[in-house]
């Protein structure tokens, strides 16, 4: 894994608009208006990612988006299509697998080993309390 997105990610220098240039979108799997699933591929490098597209709203009606880009080889792809593509199990990838999020501040971040939160962020009924 030594995609050129990775090492932006890890130091800093990587924004949303540079990561969507830099992919193919192969396949989309599931399309909603909180909850999006698509299989993308690094149009440099062929390195492919599952990208995860989620959204909350706080109850003081502000919209909360994160981004989700997690690095796969090509047999968990074929794994990942088995299973069914719902919260659950993709939280389940996203808390446990190293991969590049934006988070609800705008800011891309590398998470070497995973986002312990990922359950929370993808808990139906997608509305949460945020500090005001
Ligand atoms: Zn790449």
């Amino acid at each position: 894994m030594a995609c050129h997105l990775i090492e932006e990610a890890k130091n800093g220098s990587l924004d949303p608009q540079r990561i969507k240039d830099a992919l193919d979108e192969l396949e989309r799997l599931v399309e909603s208006d909180k909850f999006d699933v698509s299989i993308c591929r690094c149009k440099t490098c062929q390195q492919a990612y599952i990208y995860c597209f989620r959204e909350f709203n706080s109850r003081q009606f502000q919209d909360y988006y994160w981004n989700f880009w997690v690095p796969v080889t090509d047999e968990d792809i074929s794994g990942f299509k088995k299973i069914e593509i719902e919260c659950g199990p993709v939280a389940e990838i996203i808390r446990t697998r190293p991969h590049i999020a934006r988070d609800d501040k705008n800011k891309v971040l590398w998470y070497p080993s995973g986002n312990p939160v990922a359950h929370t962020l993808f808990t139906i009924p997608y509305v949460v309390d945020y500090p005001l």
